[in-house]
């Protein structure tokens, strides 16, 4: 119960990735807020995870700075404070270059990134005020590597790096670390729709043979925000079953 009279805010918790990392933050001890696009889908989300309000669900499009500043507001008038930032709101639109629509890379810019940058303007300056703070981005391998047909989504993912070392720069004398985690493959909706082959593939090139579980992820997260990491911040922690090394 390390994280016990913290206020958490993970983005994208309604499923997948960031719905593990809520619950892992609520296991131990934090005041979790999940966002999602929908209210009722966050709400839902929520109750499931933890039916005595430990969490709650909001509804946010995380690339509209006014829905943003919204949502902040509210998780304050909740429960008075935000320590903990999880950028996790995540989309694709693949492509190859060629044939990707502009609108394509706009909507991924916008969600992945610019969503981030909306995020952390709001957050930081109660955690300035609170001299203590924890920002963990989530980019991803390909942000590290690049993918053919994710020009969009890798720009926004490597975005996600630079975005975070400068800001660990900016903050670092406040008591407020920013980290990046970047998994691999973790099965989730967004992987979902992988052809058997494609998979066949991909698992040929993970040394540890197999895809990762969300909770794996969670459990990096978990680390990064506890107090045993606070010298440690600007880095980018994989978890990719060695994918990348
Ligand atoms: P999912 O598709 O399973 O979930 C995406 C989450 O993001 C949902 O909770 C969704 O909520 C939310 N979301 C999407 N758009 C918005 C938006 N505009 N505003 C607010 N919330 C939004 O994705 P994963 O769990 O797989 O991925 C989570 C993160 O991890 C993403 O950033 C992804 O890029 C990254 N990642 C994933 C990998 C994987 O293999 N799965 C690998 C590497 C990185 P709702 O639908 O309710 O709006």
């Amino acid at each position: 119960m390390r994280l016990v009279g913290k206020v958490a805010l993970v983005t994208g918790g309604t499923r997948g990735i960031g719905r593990a990392i809520a619950a892992r933050l609520a296991q131990d001890g934090a005041k979790v807020a999940v966002c999602g696009r929908t209210e009722e889908l966050a709400q839902q989300a929520a109750s499931q995870l933890s039916p005595d309000g430990q969490v709650i669900g909001l509804g946010a499009d995380v690339s509209d700075s006014l829905a943003v500043e919204a949502l902040i507001g509210r998780v304050l008038d909740e429960w008075g404070g935000l320590h903990i930032l999880v950028n996790n709101a995540g989309i694709t639109r693949d492509g190859l270059l060629l044939r990707m629509k502009e609108a394509d890379w706009d909507t991924v810019l916008a969600v992945n990134l610019k969503g981030v940058f909306n995020c952390c303007q709001g957050a930081i300056r109660t955690m300035l005020k609170e001299r203590w703070g924890r920002v963990i981005n989530i980019s991803s391998v390909v942000g590290i590597m690049g993918n053919s047909g994710q020009t969009n989504y890798a720009a926004a993912k490597a975005g996600i790096i630079g975005f975070s070392k400068s800001l660990a720069r900016e903050v670092a004398g406040r008591g407020i670390t920013v980290n990046v985690v970047a998994p691999g493959f973790i099965e989730t909706d967004m992987t979902a729709s992988l052809k058997e082959d494609q998979r066949m593939r991909l698992l040929q090139q993970i040394p540890v043979g197999r895809i990762g579980h969300p909770d794996e992820v969670a459990a990096a997260v978990a680390f990064l925000v506890s107090d045993e990491a606070s010298y440690i911040t600007g880095q980018v922690m994989q978890v990719n079953g060695g994918l990348l090394m």
